[in-house]
């Protein structure tokens, strides 16, 4: 953890977000602060961010998240830009520039594509920037329907070769069940392999509000493991923990990475 000197962060909807739908500013600026400050410290930061949808499902004045995909690709259309405004913002005060990514899956099966991705991260990289990625909502339909963030930034780790994901929801990390309706729920700190007891704890674990839960978290961390990238999943209402994890201390649940 001491030599991590590039890493893909991924923030979810219900971090982002209140329940009104409204941007919850508090979080985003304590995300901005930290994660400007890791780049001042010479860490390259990608951001995988969601609240694209929820975020247009409040700006937009709806009572609760469209049911059709067209309602969604529209909100998606308007929360992006909100999105990348308040990054801009926030970034910006802290004098870290944004640059903004809106892939498929597709992109990523493209061979040239695939190529052209990989030079534009390289580059922002190159120029001191961070780069900010989301879905491309509005033209991705199996995206909305089945398509997740969290699997989407163990892409982005793979595609620029970070050294460590970090995934950031609602819990604190992986529980043997779910700790809001189980007193008996136990964390677990460190996962040496997602084996199939792990994803039964996943299977009855879950974030509220985003759209993966924790079984699209390990699921994304085990394609990261696979490519020898470990992945944490912790509380992104603290990324001041962050800290804690490079220097090597506890803080979430950590899935260790295949040797490879
Ligand atoms: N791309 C979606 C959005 O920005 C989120 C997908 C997800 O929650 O994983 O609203």
């Amino acid at each position: 953890m001491e030599n991590i000197r590039r890493a893909v962060v991924k923030v979810g909807t219900s971090t982002l977000t209140y329940e009104t739908g409204k941007v919850n500013i508090r979080r985003m600026e304590k995300l901005a602060r930290v994660l400007s400050d890791l780049m001042n410290s010479g860490i390259q930061i990608a951001l995988v961010s969601s609240g694209a949808i929820g975020i247009g499902v409040g700006k937009l004045g709806l009572s609760e998240r469209p049911s059709d995909t067209p309602g969604r690709q529209a909100a998606a259309t308007v929360g992006q830009c909100e999105l990348m405004f308040m990054y801009d913002k926030l970034f910006g005060e802290y004098g870290i520039t944004v640059g903004q990514l809106l892939i498929t899956r597709s992109d990523f099966e493209n061979e040239e594509r695939n190529t052209n991705l990989h030079n534009a991260f390289s580059k922002l990289f190159e120029y001191g920037a961070m780069p900010v990625i989301n879905e491309n909502d509005c033209v991705g339909v199996e995206e909305i329907v089945f398509g997740d963030n969290d699997n989407l930034s163990a892409h982005v780790a793979k595609l620029i070769d970070a050294d460590l994901l970090i995934i950031l929801s609602d819990i604190d990390g992986l529980y043997t069940s779910n700790p809001r309706e189980d007193d008996s729920a136990v964390f677990i700190p460190v996962i040496e392999e997602i084996t199939d007891e792990i994803l039964e704890y996943a299977g009855s674990t879950g974030s509220l509000r985003g759209t993966g839960g924790m079984i699209t978290k390990l699921n994304a961390a085990k394609v990261a493991g696979e490519h020898g990238i470990n992945t944490v999943l912790m509380n992104g209402a603290n990324p001041e923990d962050i800290y804690r994890v490079l220097e090597g201390r506890q803080a979430g649940t950590l899935i260790k990475a295949k040797k490879v």
